[in-house]
């Protein structure tokens, strides 16, 4: 058996959302909204199902879909996209593996900035190249430039960029894309950006991927996600955006992981794509649920921790009084106050790791907040 994956615990994700379910815990761990998708998505896969083929889509996709994803980054992002620059995958993580098989090769460096989501070093190990860690400088998580300079060396080939930032939801300002993208072009190194977070944002901003930067076109992967933008995360529809040429070879990589993603889900996100109120509503309610939590949090005097995407709200353990490391509060307030939550140096590797941070998802139904704040305060 490889040894990547035999050295490999199991994702952090699954091992919280495991002692949810044996502690009959709320499950503020794993990131998912508790209720369906919006109905009319719904509605429009029951639809599909009953009206239309079930057999194999297109390889990169249905047309509709990768016409609508095109669309979708040109009224929300001002990107100028053909159908040729979108690739359909089972999900975000499907993207992540696609980009890293067709990119990196045995003996490659690929950067990746920590706090880094658990599913890119993997991959890039089981390639062969060697996963190169730039740690964000708390506390804004900051891009600093003499740290990364000094990271890349003649083998870098690639860099790994989640904007927003999951587990922080830190988003990267200007100045910090235009020096990853300068970085990018003099060192010519291809950038997988993981922008799932893209529509998530709570600053009332818009969101500019580093593809838009001066020299990145021809070098960007851009990946996204349904499951995110719709709050659908069973659904696996994700897609990735390159130029042409590089699309084509991502396919490759694509066609031999899971080849095709359901057609009925992808009808249906097009739909949902084509429809800019629905996906605004979806933000407008997870900003609500953020506020419920973030306040509920800091009223019990607990340190919440700045952070502008995402459906997840950090906080500060020590700052909050909390006197353990994140990974055993963690394990302790699933089972004694039955709220599972994520310890953020999981998704840090290294003897650097923070360790007095803790991930809640905020995007679930008030009175659940309200419940798994009690316990959280009653455990303190
Ligand atoms: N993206 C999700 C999160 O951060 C986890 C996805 C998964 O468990 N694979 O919570």
């Amino acid at each position: 058996l490889n040894a990547v994956y035999t050295a490999l615990p199991t994702t952090i994700f699954e091992h919280m959302s495991g002692l949810a379910r044996a502690n009959e815990a709320i499950n503020l761990g794993q990131g998912f909204p508790d209720g369906p998708p919006p109905p009319v998505l719904s509605a429009a896969v029951t639809r599909a199902m009953a009206e239309r083929s079930q057999h194999y889509p297109p390889m990169a996709g249905v047309p509709e879909l990768r016409d609508a994803v095109a669309d979708f980054y040109g009224r929300q992002q001002g990107l100028a996209l053909s159908r040729e620059e979108v690739i359909v995958t089972s999900g975000a993580t499907e993207a992540i593996a696609a980009a890293i098989l067709a990119i990196a090769s045995p003996g490659d460096e690929v950067l990746m900035f920590q706090p880094a989501y658990d599913a890119y070093a993997p991959l890039v190990r089981r390639v062969g190249a060697v996963p190169v860690f730039v740690p964000l400088q708390p506390p804004a998580w900051s891009y600093d430039a003499q740290t990364i300079r000094a990271a890349i060396t003649p083998r870098t080939r690639a860099m790994i960029v989640n904007d927003p930032l999951n587990p922080t939801g830190k988003i990267m300002d200007a100045g910090e894309r235009a020096l990853l993208a300068e970085l990018a072009v003099e060192h010519d190194l291809y950038a997988i950006c993981d922008e799932v977070w893209e529509t998530v944002r709570f600053d009332g901003g818009t969101h500019r991927s580093l593809l838009a930067e001066p020299g990145m076109a021809e070098r960007t992967v851009k990946i996204g996600s349904a499951g995110k933008i719709f709050g659908a995360t069973g659904w696996k529809v994700g897609w990735m955006i390159a130029a042409p040429a590089m699309a084509a070879v991502l396919a490759k990589a694509h066609q031999f992981l899971t080849f095709t993603t359901p057609p009925m889900l992808q009808w249906a996100v097009a739909e949902g794509l084509a429809d800019d109120a629905l996906v605004a509503g979806q933000v407008a309610g997870w900003a609500a649920t953020r506020r419920i939590l973030n306040e509920g949090l800091a009223r019990n005097g607990l340190t919440v921790l700045p952070g502008e995407a995402t459906w997840f709200t950090c906080i500060d353990l020590a700052a909050s009084g909390i006197a353990l490391g994140d990974r055993e509060a963690a394990e302790r307030l699933v089972r004694e106050a039955r709220v599972a939550s994520i310890p953020l140096s999981a998704l840090w590797e290294g003897d650097d790791a923070p360790q007095h941070i803790l991930r809640l998802c905020h995007c679930k139904p008030e009175a659940m907040l309200n419940e798994a704040l009690e316990r959280i305060v009653g455990w303190q």
